[in-house]
């Protein structure tokens, strides 16, 4: 047996015994095609289904009614006719899209009343699995014994070929996974939607409710929800977005339950969570605590700051910069919230002990494996070399992909300044200016230029002091270094630049004339753009991925061997962006001493935080009048409606948007959070203190019929009540 099939029988062994033994389980986002392993826990907690329920490619399963939404959140079908439902926060981007200071759906919601009012959004996609299917074989079979470039080489081929095994004269694209470090792989096929449609969205103050303050926490109030269509051609396959599309039908839509959740009930998350550093060795982890966070955080103090003032001092600037606030302000929070849980709950020192044991278990067999006792030293001694990079690429991402939009909008010139008789010659010049014209439009929505002359102004400032002394990139340090201060800085680099003023841009375009286009080399932003660039893929970038890629390698020795030598614990895969399911149960937590999180929140909470003119917590007045009313219908339970809750299934960022199923396969919330003391659970989760948050189904109802009155929404879905029977929309 070669090590990788040794490697994979022991993860599959693991997963078996660890569940033998175990009467529940939390941690683990698990593989879909693995689950027939954890069938016999699930059900012990309440689950009335069977692994092939959940996942099957012989007949259509949940699986089908889940989509990875936009690729970086989930979303969940939930009728016949191509509805989706998501979270606010991941439509965000498109209502803020669709928002003017005359339409501020942002503010106010929308809901499209017909089928011809719901809003195109370009460039959103929704994806389905097709399957999941283990090549880990296959791959070790042909990969054994090659090393280095060869070794990537043949990878690379090989997932090719596959792919087109599986694809080939079909509608599906898919790519081959390495799964734990590459202990593992798998095919996975998809299929692609490309007309998704807004349907509807609650006001701010529903989906967004409490905020950057109440965001990270419980108790929670937050309506955290949108609603999309899917629409397909008229043989029910992915088409580019055309009049002529009709809604898709899923192969599954989940069936709604209105009768909710109690204390103790058993629940799953399906859906994509993105990544998680579950096997991060201590010195890892003490970096994140000690230069990565506070680096990332510096940066983000430094733009949320200029950010948040902005947006504070009108409407058109709220609107502009909404998604852009949202993004940067969610992972900060997150990171902080982090830094805090990792030193609160010791994960350091639990790594340590770990480690320690992990080396003395490895070292006391009659034929110690070297192999083993050798991997964390390895992990260590690469990430020691590593850490300046990641830092570096950091430092690089924040600049470039939260700060300033100058650059990266300079940056999509690159062609037309460098490459004008290429583009002449192949007759791509007109389609290029075209383009172009298109982006900056789209550009000048959200551009203002004295926020961005701030944000460059300050985010360079931060970064050369932050930056690895061997890692400092010299023509931005250098032009820094000769300004009297970092504001003197940013308005001659503003005042020098034309890519701070879409309509020049538009002219220039217009004009079409390559002189002009070749003088942009020397624009500042331009400038800027490509000596980073030249840095990054230069100085930066062969660092890193040769520090990953030793530090994978080891790393996947390392994960082989908790499995052996500590049979009776979890050791679950990292999440890597791919469809999982997690499973857990209704449950409060006491994360700090004399401190009780109950699971579920209701509406007079949202009344009791309730604080006119605060932009976290004010609410329209109708929705006042309705909160108070207290009419709730079939949506309400002993006179009240849940809101929330909390739950112990582990998620990560990626489960936005994640249908929460009850034991029988229905509906019952979104899941859309954590809990601030649940923040560092990507690199240490905790069973006792993890819980993620969920908006309760009945609450999203509520908004969707009652208050915004678009209850053909409702209708389209499948309601169930206590007795499993179809609810209809009689009985309301
Ligand atoms: N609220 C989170 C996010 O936006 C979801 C999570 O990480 O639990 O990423």
């Amino acid at each position: 047996m070669n090590i990788f099939n040794r490697l994979v029988v022991l993860l599959c062994a693991g997963v078996m015994g660890v569940f033998a033994n175990q009467a529940q389980a939390k941690e683990g986002m698990w593989i879909p095609t693995l689950l027939s392993a954890l069938e016999g826990d699930m059900q012990a907690m309440g689950m009335r289904l069977s692994a092939e329920d959940i996942y099957s490619v012989n007949h259509s399963s949940l699986k089908d009614a889940v989509v990875h939404f936009g690729g970086g959140c989930t979303a969940e079908m939930i009728s016949s006719e191509g509805l989706l439902l998501t979270n606010h926060h991941c439509g965000y981007s498109q209502i803020q899209y669709h928002s003017s200071v005359e339409n501020d759906y942002l503010k106010n919601g929308f809901w499209a009343m017909s089928r011809a009012e719901e809003l195109s959004n370009p460039g959103l996609t929704a994806t389905f699995i097709d399957r999941i299917h283990d090549v880990t074989q296959r791959v070790s079979d042909a990969l054994e014994g090659l090393e280095g470039e060869a070794l990537a080489a043949a990878r690379k081929a090989l997932y090719d070929d596959i792919v087109l095994e599986f694809t080939e004269g079909t509608d599906l694209t898919g790519g081959v996974v390495a799964f734990d470090f590459g202990n593992q792989h798998f095919l996975i096929t998809k299929r692609t939607f490309l007309d998704v449609r807004l349907v509807g969205a609650p006001p701010s103050a529903v989906g967004k409710f409490g905020g950057d303050t109440d965001n990270w926490l419980w108790p929670r109030h937050t309506g955290d929800f949108s609603v999309f269509r899917i629409y397909a051609s008229s043989t029910n396959a992915p088409a580019a977005f055309g009049p002529e599309n009709i809604p898709y039908t899923p192969n599954h839509h989940f069936p709604v339950s209105i009768d909710g959740v109690e204390e103790g009930d058993f629940t799953m998350i399906f859906g994509f969570p993105g990544s998680t550093e579950q096997y991060l060795t201590s010195d890892a982890v003490a970096h994140v605590i000690e230069r990565l966070n506070p680096i990332r955080i510096a940066m983000r103090d430094v733009s949320l700051a200029i950010i948040n003032s902005a947006r504070a001092s009108g409407d058109a600037l709220r609107i502009a910069y909404a998604s852009k606030q949202s993004s940067i302000s969610n992972a900060w929070k997150k990171w902080e919230g982090q830094t805090k849980g990792l030193i609160e709950l010791n994960a350091l020192g639990k790594k340590l002990a770990l480690e320690s044991d992990f080396i003395a278990r490895a070292s006391v067999s009659e034929t110690p494996n070297v192999d083993y006792i050798k991997a964390i030293g390895e992990i260590q001694s690469a990430n020691s070399d590593y850490f300046p990079y990641l830092e570096s690429r950091a430092l690089f991402i924040e600049l470039v992909y939260y700060g300033p939009d100058v650059l990266l909008h300079a940056f999509k010139f690159a062609d037309l300044i460098d490459d004008w008789d290429r583009l002449t010659e192949s007759g791509k010049l007109e389609g290029a200016i075209a383009d172009l014209r298109a982006l900056n439009s789209e550009y000048a929505r959200n551009y203002d230029a004295s926020v961005d002359e701030q944000l460059l102004g300050g985010l360079v400032s931060t970064y050369l002091e932050l930056a690895p002394e061997s890692l400092v990139p010299e023509l931005m340090a250098s032009t820094f270094h000769a300004s009297a201060s970092s504001e003197s800085y940013a308005s001659s680099f503003f005042d020098k630049s034309i890519f701070d003023n879409p309509a020049d841009l538009e002219a220039l375009l217009l004009k079409g004339k390559r002189k002009q286009f070749a003088k942009l080399k020397n624009d500042p932003a331009f400038e800027l753009i490509m000596a980073l660039r030249a840095h990054y893929f230069n100085d930066v970038s062969p660092g890193y991925r040769a520090g990953s890629s030793a530090i994978q390698k080891a790393t996947a020795i390392y994960t082989s061997g908790l499995r052996e030598l500590f049979p009776d614990q979890l050791f679950p895969v990292d999440a890597n962006s791919t469809l999982r399911l997690s499973y857990g149960k209704v449950e409060g937590s006491s994360p700090h001493d004399g401190m009780n999180y109950e699971p579920m929140t209701t509406a007079h909470g949202i009344l009791q935080k309730y604080k006119p003119g605060d932009p976290d917590f004010d609410l329209p007045s109708d929705l006042v009048s309705n909160l108070k009313e207290g009419n709730w219908g079939r949506y309400g339970k002993d006179g009240d409606l849940v809101v929330c809750f909390t739950g112990s299934n582990h998620t990560t960022g990626g489960n936005s948007g994640s249908p929460v199923i009850n034991g029988d396969g229905y509906l019952v919330g979104i899941n859309f959070d954590r809990s601030w003391e649940s923040t560092m659970s990507d690199i240490h989760f905790d069973e006792s203190r993890c819980r993620n948050i969920m908006v309760d189904i009945r609450y999203v109802l509520w908004i969707i019929d009652h208050y915004a009155g678009a209850s053909h929404l409702v209708d389209e879905m499948t309601l169930i009540d206590s007795d499993g029977q179809d609810a209809g929309l009689d009985d309301k």
